[in-house]
């Protein structure tokens, strides 16, 4: 357990900066003090590179989700249109023969 300077208890937290791309830190109100050992070159490259990918990935999901969203909500209110148009040609073969058996 690390205590700040103001005498809390510090929350351990993770660093998603590029030079310290998942890295542990103790901090609060100002206080940090690492809890990982500093990352080396090769990792403060590729981890990033990483992260890009997989934020990448999830907007193109997020997109793929609010289309497929959207077109269900399309074919929902294209059902309503064709149940309604065949409820109206129902009701107007009714009126028709209506008519038809008046005369
Ligand atoms: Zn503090």
């Amino acid at each position: 357990m690390v205590r700040c300077h103001c005498g809390a208890q510090a929350v351990m937290k993770t660093s998603w900066t590029n030079t310290n791309p998942g890295r542990r830190f103790w901090a609060h109100c100002g206080f940090i003090e690492w809890l990982d050992p500093p990352m080396c070159h090769r990792s403060t490259i590729i981890i990033p590179g990483l992260l890009n990918r997989i934020n990448n990935q999830r907007a193109q999901m997020e997109e793929v989700v609010e289309d497929r969203a959207r077109i269900k909500k399309y074919l929902y209110v294209s059902w309503f249109f064709f149940f309604m148009f065949v409820v109206f040609k129902k009701m107007d073969r009714f009126r028709c023969c209506n008519e038809v058996s008046g005369l």
